[in-house]
């Protein structure tokens, strides 16, 4: 069990919110009240913004090998403390533990991969004739302003946090209401690993409160978002009021798609694990799956079979299936499911809450298999959030790019197929942020560049690329001729 009461982190010291209020963090597999944290506001987000402003010019002068090695000791201490901290983000979140686990090895990997950044950010040389030396630095973007949301709060708030410690900004962090704990212990680790005071700073509370205080804040040099695409437009328009760049990482409804010689038997394990992570509540989940008409009766039987084997049940019990994070995202979840049938999909497996009184009072929902999902269909075009797959059959592959790509988000897609020409020819055809071929995901993809096309969002998170997102250029030319 966790400490049950926290607070707000600004400054290195844990500090109650002016409120004196706290929200209650359920747990999503019975109900029952597992913590609670901060109210915190517009006064808590001004003093963290003044804290992690105050400590920018100590930061981003230590020289970048000695914040290298403090990013390697939290690297260590997370992976220590890896049993503790899946522990409790399974508890928090509702996913079953060997993901959280996952998570929190990807949580350290994070800290590791950028450690050994950090001393590596480099400019270039301009050739600029002989009466000219010019180079170019990278520099800190200053105060970063990261939005965690739920699903993942201990690898998406490492997945900012390192980035942006490497390269000498400093941090203040809204994590989201419903699950955030996990990212306060990540905030005890690195003050207690070194970490000077002010360089990150967690605020908690509401979106609409501390979140959009943060995002609205005239003094932050850089808005990370993480969250749903009606937030993120929010907090785009806030940062525009003060001319503040912003990195979004928004929703998702990725296709895997299967050339005509797939072959079922590997993909299929491949295409249930991509469907599922966390009950489906991963903005990079495949959600869809494109098959050609030849294989289509085939598939679909194999997806059954195979979604038959899944277990459903609380995260600690470690089933392939955990709870959703919040009775709101479970009702959301089975109106889905109505709607498609109303739209004219077949419920082949699951479609319902889980049935039985042992588990009645957590957010549990089979995984369930949709077939013949038509492009036009809501199902086929929105977010679900949840275990819901929907099968939709093409019958030329220039059907299955219109089909692929017909959605307004392009996070991650899956290709499939034994030709491999034609594998790389319809990987360049597909609009998204990140295509995998024959295998979906690699690894907790901390060296992979991750973000989206269209509404997906903008910029990118992890790889080398998230070094460019946290700096800026500066030129300089030196004139050296007379
Ligand atoms: P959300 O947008 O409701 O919340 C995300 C965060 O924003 C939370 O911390 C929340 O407190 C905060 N927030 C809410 N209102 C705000 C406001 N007015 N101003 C500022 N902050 C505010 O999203 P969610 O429901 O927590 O997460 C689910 C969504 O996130 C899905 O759409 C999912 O695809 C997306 N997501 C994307 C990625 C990615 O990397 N692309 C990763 C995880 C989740």
């Amino acid at each position: 069990m966790p400490n049950d009461r926290y607070d707000c982190f600004i400054g290195g010291d844990w500090t109650a919110a002016a409120s004196g209020e706290y929200l209650d963090v359920l747990d999503p597999a019975n109900g029952l009240r597992l913590a609670e944290i901060a109210r915190g506001g517009a006064q808590e987000v001004d003093a963290a913004v003044a804290s992690a402003r105050s400590a920018l010019p100590g930061w981003c002068e230590r020289p970048p090998v000695e914040r290298s090695r403090i990013l390697s000791a939290i690297a260590r201490r997370l992976l220590a403390e890896q049993d503790r901290l899946a522990h409790l983000e399974s508890r928090d979140t509702g996913k079953p533990l060997f993901q959280a686990r996952a998570d929190a090895v990807a949580a350290a990997r994070f800290f590791e991969y950028y450690a050994g950044a950090a001393d590596k950010v480099l400019g270039d040389a301009i050739p600029m004739g002989p009466e000219y030396v010019d180079f170019t630095v990278r520099e800190p973007m200053g105060v970063t302003a990261q939005i965690v949301p739920w699903n993942y709060p201990l690898q998406i708030a490492c997945r900012g946090l390192a980035p942006a410690l490497a390269t000498g900004n400093t941090v203040v962090m809204k994590p989201a209401e419903l699950a955030c704990l996990s990212v306060l212990e990540v905030a005890r680790i690195c003050q207690e690993e070194g970490l000077p005071a002010g360089v990150l700073n967690i605020v908690t509370g509401l979106g609409q409160e501390a979140g959009a205080a943060l995002a609205s804040h005239p003094d932050i040099n850089l808005a990370v978002f993480t969250g749903s695409v009606q937030t993120g437009r929010l907090v785009m328009k806030s940062a525009a009021e003060n001319i503040v760049p912003v990195l979004l990482e928004l929703g998702g409804k990725s296709p895997n798609v299967l050339l005509p010689d797939t072959d079922l038997e590997s993909a299929v394990p491949t295409l249930i694990k991509a469907a599922f992570p966390h009950a489906g509540q991963t903005c990079s989940a495949a959600t869809r799956v494109v098959v050609h008409r030849g294989q289509h009766a085939e598939l679909v039987a194999r997806l059954a079979e195979a979604i038959a084997e899944l277990t459903v049940g609380p995260g600690l019990e470690d089933p392939s299936i955990g709870a959703l994070v919040s009775q709101d995202q479970k009702q959301k979840v089975t109106d889905y499911i109505r709607i498609a049938e109303e739209e004219g999909a077949r419920v082949i497996s699951g479609g319902r809450a889980l049935p039985g009184a042992r588990l009645e009072n957590g957010n549990f929902v089979m995984p369930t298999l949709l077939d013949n999902v038509k492009p036009g269909m809501r199902v086929h075009q929105e977010e679900i959030f949840g275990p819901v797959l929907a099968v939709v059959p093409y019958d030329d592959v220039e059907e299955a790019v219109t089909i692929a790509n017909g959605t307004e988000y392009g996070l991650v897609a899956g290709v499939w197929g034994a030709d491999v020409k034609a594998t790389h020819r319809l990987a360049s055809r597909l609009r998204a942020g990140q295509v995998f071929v024959n295998c979906y995901g690699a690894g907790g993809g901390v060296e992979l560049p991750f973000g989206g096309y269209g509404k997906s969002g903008f910029g990118r998170e992890k790889g080398m690329d998230a070094l460019l997102a946290y700096t800026q250029v500066k030129n300089v030319c030196v004139r050296i001729a007379g």
